[in-house]
């Protein structure tokens, strides 16, 4: 019998002072233990055990010199996860709160996220407690030329391909790249979200926010319900925050905040094209704040050290953190009359928060297979790499959508009551599921994601 209880006391135990990572592993195995206990092939051999054990962590010096000519120095990680379904893939994240205990709750969920997208990756995750705010262009190079100086040796297009998260995009990839191929002497796909003109897919930039649309309206479809004419609040103004808006705008859904860890900005007339293109520009090239949204739309109101979840909306995207949700917030979402959440950003809801929707009855798209998309797109990425081929916009588009529609197929799959076979129409459409059936979205994600996963490892042995 498995106990998840008991077997959180061992993870704790084992992984004192890693709250994040613990938080991840509670919530996967307070989920799938009625499936355990009812597929008992999966507690043999300390499978469990080891699939939350990291393979291998390198921890290392990352040394740098700034504009003044002083010596920095950071700390550099990679978490090579679990690599049974397929080379070590996932971003790399450089924002001052990164810890091996954030870095491990990224490498697990990303190990089951991977799974999820049908492709073959597995799990890894890195940064660094850099803070990207306020560097020079120059800082920002040489920081990237040192961190890469030591993870060369650990990474290749066959072994673990790191690409992009919180503070790390195209610019940083760039120099990233560049000094591998220096390093290496040789040109291959060993990082993704890479430029158009060099080796990059398209659609990358936009995959993780479009994919959180697509799989919102096939959750939406499941109670009847659509995107079109529905108020959206979005949390942070980045890469996902962006494109999510992007997509939800074009499907006729209106947006009405924005955030960033200083504060959010309320429009109510809605972000649309125009705007957008503003907040794009001010963050990729300006690397301003999102109060300067409200300094230049007449009608956006800024609302400096609070977080957009009290306004009053339909639909919930939480694209910026991890807990950035918490029970108090989850409440007034819920009796603002949300009916759906779903998140942009890995691990954005507390446990507490999730406990609040479920009871609630609301939809809930958990992170790791609700953001699946981006990385998704990233194994795309590495296809094309190997073919050493670039698919159109259109036809990685169509890949991605398909790719959600799957995901949402799966987590209905395992997520419904006593896994119950269910049709699906013309439209992808679950028939009679609101009925029928309740769908647990998190029961869904693990469950779906883990299958793959824990056959793989049970096929190679005791590694
Ligand atoms: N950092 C993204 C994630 O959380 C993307 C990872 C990737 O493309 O490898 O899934």
């Amino acid at each position: 019998m498995f106990d998840s209880l008991k077997f959180l006391e061992y993870v704790k135990k084992k992984n004192p002072n890693q709250p994040e990572f613990l938080q991840a592993v509670e919530e996967f195995v307070v989920s799938v233990e009625p499936f355990l206990n009812s597929n008992e092939k999966y507690l043999n051999k300390s499978l469990l055990e080891r699939i939350i054990e990291p393979e291998r962590v390198v921890m290392f010096r990352v040394p740098w010199v700034d504009d003044n000519g002083n010596v920095q120095i950071n700390k550099g990680y990679r978490v090579e996860f679990n690599s049974a379904i397929g080379p070590y893939k996932g971003g790399l994240r450089f924002h001052e709160s990164v810890n091996l205990s954030i870095l491990k709750f990224l490498g697990f969920e990303q190990a089951f996220k991977n799974s999820l997208t049908g492709l073959p990756m597995g799990g890894g995750k890195g940064g660094s407690d850099f803070d990207p705010h306020n560097k020079s262009d120059g800082e920002i190079m040489r920081f990237c030329q040192s961190f890469m100086n030591e993870l060369y040796r650990h990474i290749g297009p066959n072994t673990d391909v790191p690409a992009g998260d919180i503070g790390v995009g195209a610019r940083e990839i760039g120099y990233l790249f560049g000094q591998y191929k220096r390093l290496r002497n040789e040109f291959t796909g060993v990082l993704t979200g890479k430029g158009l003109e060099w080796g990059g897919s398209n659609i990358r930039p936009e995959a993780t926010g479009y994919g959180l649309i697509y799989f919102l309206v096939e959750m939406l479809k499941t109670r009847e319900e659509e995107l079109v004419g529905k108020t959206v609040a979005i949390s942070g103004s980045g890469n996902v925050a962006q494109y999510a808006t992007e997509k939800a705008i074009e499907l006729g859904a209106q947006v009405v905040t924005l955030s960033d860890s200083n504060g959010y900005v309320y429009d109510s007339a809605g972000v649309d094209k125009e705007k957008l293109e503003f907040v794009k520009k001010l963050k990729s090239v300006k690397h301003g704040r999102i109060k300067e949204y409200a300094e230049k739309f007449s009608g956006a109101e800024y609302f400096e050290g609070k977080k957009p979840w009290e306004v009053k909306v339909d639909i919930a995207l939480p694209c910026a953190t991890q807990n950035e949700i918490d029970e108090k917030d989850a409440k007034v979402l819920v009796e603002n009359g949300v009916i759906a959440v779903a998140e942009g950003a890995n691990m954005p809801s507390t446990n507490e928060a999730i406990k609040v929707y479920q009871e609630a009855d609301i939809l809930y798209a958990p992170g790791k297979a609700s953001n699946a998309g981006g990385v998704a797109v990233s194994g795309l990425e590495m296809s094309q790499n190997s073919l050493r081929m670039a698919w159109s916009r259109e036809e990685v588009d169509q890949k991605l959508k398909e790719i959600m529609k799957n995901i949402h197929k799966t987590t209905v799959r395992y997520g419904i009551d006593e896994f119950a076979d269910v049709d699906v129409n013309e439209e992808g459409a679950l028939e009679g599921i609101r009925t029928k059936y309740k769908v647990d979205y998190v029961k869904g994600a693990n469950i779906g994601g883990f299958i793959k996963v824990a056959n793989a490892m049970r096929a190679q042995g005791i590694v």
